[in-house]
């Protein structure tokens, strides 16, 4: 077995006391390879290399330059993506047809798209009332950033993250997710051969002690960060405390509406999606369903159709739809709700209470009728392949039960009527609306939450601004 060192100022080194741990392949449960383990050593040694970058090369290389790194990086992914697709599927078990099809273009489509910004960061003149004064604004960097990454879209979330930070002129230090570390060191690889200066990206692998040694070093002056609320609670009171700018891209338990006069074909096609795809463990899943009472059990039958047909395997396997969940804790947390729901009296209509993991950690698509509101299946996020379907007979009341969780991350809603589409549009609290759709992306356009879903937007004008810091330049035209 291998063993993978971490990114430190331009060069693979092992971790300063030597410890490493073992990465696993979630479809056969066998161990990949080992990976060195970040310390608060190496933490410091990759937060000094990022600022020393910042004061140093980076921040004097014109835009123009910087903006070529960034399309550079782009070229490389793709040029790399077999293995980029091959490796996110092994170490991860997402299935190899989305991560060639979705996971490793998405990420060179960040790249290429963020590639475009360093020539248009513009400051303003500003008309201000005093006389004889000429104000403006400059757009400067944030400075070094740390970007804790989570394990279920591995290389997309290091490049969403990426992107705009180094279009903005940030360096970074970056802490994938123990469960996933491969791709994040094949990128460190591709972004030394891009040509990026020594230290203005650090890859620190290891575990949350290692995101919270990053997050605790007082030498970043930004933390971005993917993953769970409740370590997201954690950095944003650290970051609160020190006053560290912050963005948080945290959990969901988004709301799917099927309207009376919906298209029922595409609606069932993009709930089954919607809810299923990446085996739910994505933080915008349409994991609560709500259909009109009138096409509730048209729409449950659909479900079971499609859900009798998923296919359920290995992720390197190019006909599988749905792979395992991504370690042995998800797929006993997973198997803990399904348990659960069952315990509080729901109607489990699909899949089943899964056994212990033989090999790979698979569970089957499930699906629960007869959920009440406050059931834990109801409220909270499952991360796994868990659909909760529940029938509402008003908009109002839909609305209410869609509102009605601490969470906002996205809501979707099936209607052929433009006026009521627009209309929940408006009145759906979440970052995100689908219009007869679900969950399409694009680098341009901004993503994120409100409330427990987190704070700041990702990618797009927004993504950009969240690393750039206003500066407000004043001048006397009068002096001599
Ligand atoms: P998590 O603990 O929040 O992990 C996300 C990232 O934060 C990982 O890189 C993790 O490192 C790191 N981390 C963990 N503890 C930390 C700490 N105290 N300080 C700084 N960084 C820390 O998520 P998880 O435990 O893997 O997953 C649990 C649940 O989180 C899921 O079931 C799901 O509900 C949610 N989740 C949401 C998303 C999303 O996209 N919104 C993504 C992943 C998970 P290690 O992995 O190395 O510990
Ligand atoms: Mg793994």
């Amino acid at each position: 077995m291998t063993t993978s060192d971490l990114f430190i100022d331009g060069r693979f080194v092992p971790a300063a006391t030597g410890r490493t741990f073992t990465t696993i392949d979630p479809s056969t449960g066998d161990p990949i390879a080992d990976v060195a383990h970040a310390g608060p050593h190496d933490v410091a040694a990759a937060v000094s290399a990022a600022r020393a970058a910042l004061d140093g090369p980076w921040s004097r290389m014109p835009a123009a330059e910087r903006g070529r790194l960034i399309t550079r990086l782009a070229d490389l992914v793709e040029a790399n993506a077999d293995e980029l697709a091959e490796l996110e599927s092994l170490d991860g078990g997402k299935p190899i047809r989305n991560t060639r099809a979705m996971d490793v273009p998405a990420a060179a489509a960040q790249f290429r798209y963020f590639g475009g910004w360093p020539t248009k960061i513009e400051g303003e003149t500003i008309p201000v009332a005093v006389p004889d004064t000429l104000c403006y604004t400059r757009k400067e960097p944030v400075g070094v950033c740390a970007q804790i990454i989570p394990w279920n879209f591995p290389l997309l979330m290091a490049a969403w993250k990426l992107g705009p930070a180094l279009a903005a002129g940030c360096t970074v230090v970056v802490k994938p997710a123990e469960q996933t570390p491969l791709t994040t060191l094949r990128l460190a690889g591709l972004i030394a051969e891009a040509g990026f200066p020594a230290g203005t990206v650090n890859m620190l692998t290891g575990d949350g002690g290692t995101g919270a040694a990053l997050a605790d070093h007082p030498g970043v002056d930004k933390i971005a960060f993917t993953g769970s609320t409740a370590v997201g609670r954690e950095i944003g009171a650290k970051a609160g405390a020190r006053l560290t700018r912050v963005t948080l891209e945290l959990g969901g338990k988004s709301p799917n509406i099927i309207l009376p006069d919906a298209d029922l074909d595409a609606a069932i096609a993009g709930s089954y999606q919607g809810v299923y795809f990446n085996s739910g463990q994505a933080c915008n899943a349409a994991s609560r369903l709500y259909a009109h009472r009138s096409v509730f059990d048209q729409v449950i039958e659909g479900l079971l159709v499609r859900i009798k047909e998923a296919r359920v395997g290995q992720a390197l396997d190019p006909s599988t739809e749905l792979g395992p969940l991504v370690s042995a804790g998800q797929y006993q947390r997973v198997r803990g709700y399904i348990r659960d729901g069952i315990a509080e009296g729901a109607r489990l209509r699909a899949g089943e209470v899964p056994g212990e993991p033989d090999g790979g950690f698979f569970v089957q698509p499930t699906l629960f009728t007869d959920v009440a509101p406050d059931m834990r299946i109801h409220r909270e996020e499952i991360f796994g392949p868990v659909l909760v379907a529940t029938p509402f007979d008003t908009v109002d009341e839909v609305v209410r039960q869609a509102n009605g969780s601490e969470y906002g991350l996205a809501a979707g809603v099936w209607t052929r009527n433009l006026g009521d589409a627009h209309t929940l549009a408006a009145r759906l609290s979440a970052g995100s609306i689908y219009l007869n759709t679900w969950a399409p992306g694009d680098p341009a356009a901004p993503f994120g939450g409100i409330r427990a879903s987190g704070i700041g937007r990702e990618m797009g004008r927004a993504g950009l601004d969240a690393y750039l810091e206003p500066k407000t330049v004043w001048t006397n035209l009068t002096s001599r």
